[in-house]
């Protein structure tokens, strides 16, 4: 077996992917490791998971939740785009919301969760994707340690990259358990909303408007 100890060693900011994403021996590699320095940092904060039939197997747990879970966005590819030809030629804003989101906050490692939106004006001439990508790019920048501004500029550029629209928009609404569970405590129900516009929704304020109307109903309406 010939793991690449040095490319683990390869660091990435928090929120960016590795330039290749892990092998299963990688990764495997990567889990056992981690437990290793989770077991460490129970032994400092005097936590006895050896003896402890709560927390025995926790350690192993975690650094499993961490490589495959929580930051699987840093080590696996970004998710394959289908595209359709654009038969009608569809020029309208479409929006889809509201799209779960569960990331984790990088300064305090505590949960992000929310909902994102996304609009597409799509070009006469070019490609539209299946519906269920968007999610799938959601979760897949979704799963690092992320701050909510750079989430919405990542997932909005690469929508931008991939299929070229006219224009497009993100628009994240998300609680923060960093500011829930700690510090002030805030309520559950405060969230922070921010939203980052391309191409002809950056210009055209029409746009912003329809694309705003669309996620308050979206978020409205009953399942
Ligand atoms: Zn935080």
């Amino acid at each position: 077996m010939s793991v690449s100890i040095h490319r683990l060693k390869r660091l990435a900011l928090c929120n960016e992917a590795l330039a290749t994403p892990l092998a299963d021996s990688e990764r495997a590699q990567m889990i056992q490791a981690a437990a290793g320095k989770l077991e460490e940092l129970f032994d400092t904060l005097q936590i006895d998971y050896r003896n402890d039939h709560n927390t025995r197997e926790t350690p192993t747990r975690v650094a499993k939740m961490f490589v495959e879970e929580t930051l699987s966005g840093r080590y696996s590819a970004p998710p394959r785009i289908t595209e359709f030809d654009n038969v009608h030629g569809v020029d309208g804003l479409l929006v889809t919301g509201p799209i779960e989101l569960r990331s984790t906050c990088a300064h305090h490692l505590m949960p992000i969760y929310g909902h994102v939106f996304i609009g597409v004006l799509p070009s006469v001439d070019s490609k539209i994707i299946g519906l269920s990508k968007y999610d799938r790019v959601v979760e897949y920048f979704a799963s690092r340690l992320q701050i909510q501004e750079e989430l919405v500029k990542q997932i909005g550029q690469y929508l931008v990259d991939v299929t070229a629209p006219r224009g497009l928009a993100v628009r994240v609404s998300a609680v923060h358990m960093c500011k829930t569970q700690r510090g002030v405590r805030g309520t559950h129900r405060g969230r922070m909303v921010n939203s980052a516009y391309y191409g002809e929704m950056l210009r055209d304020r029409r746009l912003k408007e329809e694309f705003l109307q669309e996620c308050i109903g979206l978020e409205r309406a009953p399942l």
